[in-house]
């Protein structure tokens, strides 16, 4: 089935009223109705809800549509995209270990690897993702993860996808891809043979700007690369904390499980099942979404790239932008997303744009059906240090636009009038 299909219908059997619409199941616990069924769920011997921290029908509905929408095995929704990244790492990498970074990724997750992590034992290595050339010296024994972004936010960098794993494959070494902007609707990680795949569901999935949440989505068979390798002992010896559960003899997804088992059983994090309905209703536009969003900005791409007063426009489905090609390698008909960056001479000059525009609106989030300007070095990048803002090609006077589902001209001729 295509992703519109399964967007609209998979992992919902409707119930005795035939409900059109997912059911929200707005609850905290279920009632096992016996002593050895609830036995039963706490040992795994039976699947079931057992309490919303940490499982949820509405939820599961959620991932069920999202790993099925970008060709994965399995999902877990998780409180925040930021979450997401947390747990897929916290499932690979402990202290001693360490976890190699593209250079290009989300301020957030930036700070998240490289500064947080390390406060709980875990280095962060950067890494270029553009070439990643220098990717493979960065490898050594205690390496547990690769994280990249397939369409970075804010420069709009496409990394060297096959390359970087090629490379991780080689090394037993598990892949994450941040799909958040990109969405599996343009492109999908996994059919590249990347293993993990996380979103912050925030963004495009949401659609509206109407909730947080993020996820986790593990490829198929996954386990293959878990069971029996040395980097992953976590997932070959006895789990004390689960009376000496052994995750490679169970016969079900592992990356997924144990992030619910051991991680967000401990720490929380969990998504609102009101939440993962909101996120249900977003899915089923996406594709319509997404492939809109793209071509409106590629018309104020071409607006931008005529302007006397921008320096560059960075939009990979710009004809001639320097990654337009690997845009039309990997990206579904080089639709490139609603994000694009450009750059004008200096602060203040970027920051009276933010103040003249009437349409977009000054704000820290992407992939809203309004549209949405950004001044990155001074707000979603401000606690990143000049040295890394400067590597991560994020200059003073960088500006990034989210493209909304206004039409086109209306935008062209606001940024127009501001740019002046
Ligand atoms: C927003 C964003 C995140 C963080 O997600 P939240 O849902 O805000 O926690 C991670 N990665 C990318 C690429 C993002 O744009």
């Amino acid at each position: 089935m295509t992703q519109e299909t399964l967007a609209l219908h998979f992992g919902y059997e409707k119930g005795d009223f035939g409900t059109m619409a997912v059911p929200l199941y707005q609850t905290s616990a279920y009632d096992f109705g016996n002593a050895q069924t609830a036995a039963n769920r706490f040992a795994l011997k039976e699947l079931g809800p057992i309490y919303t921290r940490l499982n949820n029908p509405t939820t599961e509905i959620f991932e069920k549509r999202i790993a099925a929408i970008e060709g994965g095995e399995a999902a877990v929704a998780i409180a925040s995209g930021q979450a997401a990244t947390f747990f897929a790492i916290a499932n690979l990498a402990e202290a001693g270990d360490n976890v190699i970074l593209a250079e290009k990724v989300y301020g957030g997750t930036t700070t998240l690897i490289t500064h947080t992590l390390k406060r709980f034992g875990i280095k962060a290595k950067v890494f270029n993702s553009d070439t990643a050339d220098d990717l493979e010296a960065l490898i050594d024994e205690k390496t547990k993860a690769i994280f990249f972004e397939s369409l970075s936010n804010p420069q709009i960098a496409i990394p060297n996808i096959e390359k970087i794993v090629a490379i991780a494959n080689q090394h037993n070494v598990v892949t994450i891809c941040d799909n958040t902007v990109a969405t599996p609707i343009l492109f999908r990680p996994f059919d590249y043979g990347v293993d993990v795949i996380i979103h912050s569901a925030s963004k495009y999935i949401s659609g509206q700007g109407l909730s947080i949440g993020g996820v986790v989505v593990a490829r198929n068979n996954l386990n293959e690369k878990l069971i029996k390798n040395v980097r992953y002992p976590q997932f070959n010896e006895p789990d004390e904390s689960y009376h000496g559960l052994v995750y490679a003899d169970i016969p079900l997804p592992l990356f997924t499980l144990r992030i619910v088992l051991s991680l967000i059983r401990d720490i929380g994090a969990t998504i609102a099942p009101f939440n993962s309905w909101l996120l249900i209703q977003g899915l089923e536009t996406l594709s319509v979404r997404v492939k809109q969003h793209s071509r409106n900005t590629l018309e104020v791409a071409r607006f931008l790239k005529s302007h006397p007063k921008v320096k560059n426009v960075n939009y990979p489905g710009l004809e001639g932008d320097v990654q337009h090609e690997k845009a039309k390698k990997y990206f579904k008909d080089g639709l490139t997303s609603g994000l694009l960056s450009f750059e004008v001479e200096g602060l203040e000059f970027a920051k009276s744009i933010l103040d003249n525009t009437k349409i977009f609106s000054v704000v820290a989030n992407i992939g809203d059906t309004k549209s949405i300007i950004t001044h990155p070095a001074s707000t979603t990048h401000m606690q990143v240090p000049a040295d890394e803002l400067e590597k991560a090609g994020i200059s003073q006077g960088l500006i990034r636009l989210s493209i909304g589902l206004e039409s086109p001209e209306d935008l062209i001729a606001d940024l127009k009038q501001a740019i002046g």
